[in-house]
């Protein structure tokens, strides 16, 4: 069987070799060329990558959490979730008029906003758990910008063909053929940004290096098995040589267009296609799978005299799942110990109080009510703690035990005066005191009490 001979970028003509097919290349942008290819400039011109397309198991787990991930995308709006004739009946949605989060059972108000931002730490830690044990798995498959360029790829691969129809296509003069080919694909971040994204405007492929350890899971390529590399024929010996024929076929699969065997790199998104490639090219050589493979920096250091075998429980990847606990427990008895009622009183500042004609003293105050059952909530309001003192709702002032209706899902705010007499003022030695606002609900009896201060002359 005759496999990949003299395989070098210049010889790479559109051709099938018995075994091995060997792409038409300008090879992809060396995402990884220094600077100075780039002028100085910190940004690289973009030269275009058209990765060709991989086929094994990778690139079959890539499609199906495409697909899962893509279904929830368009499928959660669809559902529904029945909250009362008052409220949205989608299960999931973000109601920015009016104001309010909704995730199924769920309801965040703006003042809770404190939630969110528990989940945003726990998605926080969860990555860098993930990240310390298998690198970078959020990059390679779920991160949106991977799934929507993969997405695009594959929209473009229709419509224009493989690897080396595309290089074709983009190097023909604009005619009605390559316009209507192309426009298809011209979205700006999946169309055009593609891979530049992850190389200059994420900010995560920065940070992740400091999560990852000696015994972090990462797509590597093992040189001790690979070098040295070099075309091979058939029937040669593998003698004295590594099992690297050279092939560049990992780096035409490579949607950020690297070259894996040059070690780690920053725009490395472990996406694990050059996986796929070169266990395609190892089969049809006849050599062991994974020349290319997830493996840790202590296994690559044995190289191949012993297997060092994979620590997931390691003091990194105990802290991280420790501190999730942690949070998870916190935002869990937030949640279960929520109040279904929620009271802020106002003591007014200007005037501090108001002196009356027959002696007394009188307190502003402004009571918010939120109700969050999804049904209206009757509250009766009455003093505790202050003797003597009357209370009085604006607008039901000659009600003796006032009570407020509060619409379901709503905040209620009222105006409230606290009166002292002439007498109870003397009692209370000019100084200011402290006494419970009481809201009851009238249904069930259940209390609030809120403590305010009453501030005397
Ligand atoms: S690592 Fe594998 S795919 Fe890449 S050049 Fe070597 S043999 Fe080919
Ligand atoms: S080097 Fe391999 S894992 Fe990294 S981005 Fe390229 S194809 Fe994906």
């Amino acid at each position: 069987m005759l496999i990949a001979e003299s395989l070098r970028p210049e010889h790479f003509g559109h051709a099938r070799t018995g075994a091995v097919e060997i792409t038409d290349a300008p090879l992809p942008r060396q995402a990884n060329e220094p600077p100075g290819d780039s002028g100085g400039s910190l940004y690289a011109p973009h030269v275009k990558i058209y990765p060709k397309r991989a086929h094994g198991s990778f690139r079959t787990a890539k499609w199906i959490v495409m697909a899962v991930t893509l279904g929830i995308y368009y499928l959660v709006p669809w559902i529904r979730w029945d909250r009362g004739s008052y409220l949205p009946d989608q299960a999931v949605l973000i109601d920015f008029p009016a104001r309010r989060f909704y995730f199924f059972f769920l309801e965040i108000w703006p003042q809770e906003f404190y939630y969110i931002t528990g989940l945003l730490v726990l998605a926080s830690l969860a990555l860098f758990l993930v990240t310390s044990v298998a690198g970078r798995v959020w990059c390679g498959y779920t991160c949106p910008q991977t799934v929507w360029t993969d997405l695009m790829i594959a929209v473009e691969r229709f419509f224009q063909g493989d690897r080396n129809q595309r290089l074709k296509l983009a190097k023909a003069p604009w005619s009605v053929n390559t316009l209507s080919r192309r426009g298809a694909t011209t979205y700006v971040l999946g169309g055009l940004a593609r891979e530049q994204v992850c190389i200059y405007m994420c900010p995560w492929p920065r940070i992740q290096g400091a999560m990852f350890d000696r015994d972090s899971l990462l797509i590597t390529y093992r040189g001790w098995r690979g070098e040295p590399r070099g075309p091979h024929k058939a029937g040669q010996s593998w003698e004295g040589r590594g099992d690297c024929i050279d092939c560049k076929q990992c780096i035409a699969v490579c949607p950020t267009g690297i070259d894996i065997r040059n070690g780690p790199q920053l725009e490395c998104i472990q996406c694990a296609l050059c996986i796929d490639a070169c266990d395609e090219i190892m089969t049809k050589v006849e050599r062991p799978r994974g020349l290319i493979a997830y493996d840790t920096e202590s296994n690559l250091a044995a190289a191949g005299r012993e297997t060092v075998p994979i620590k997931l429980i390691r003091p990194r990847t105990i802290l991280y799942a420790g501190a999730m606990a942690v949070v998870s427990a916190i935002m869990l008895t937030a949640l279960l110990l929520r109040p279904d009622l929620d009271v802020n009183v106002l003591r007014d500042r200007n005037p501090l109080f108001v002196k009356l004609s027959d002696g007394g003293v009188r307190n502003g105050y402004t009571i918010k009510l939120m109700n969050k059952l999804y049904a209206p909530r009757a509250l009766s309001l009455s003093l505790e703690g202050l003797p003597g003192a009357k209370l009085s709702v604006v607008g039901l002032e000659n009600e003796i035990n006032p009570s407020v209706t509060v619409p379901p899902d709503e905040l209620k705010s009222i105006r409230l005066y606290v009166n002292l007499d002439k007498q109870a003022v003397a009692a209370l030695g000019g100084v200011s005191t402290s006494f419970d606002i009481v809201i009851a609900d009238v249904a069930t009896g259940e209390r609030m009490e809120h403590s305010a201060i009453f501030q005397g002359p």
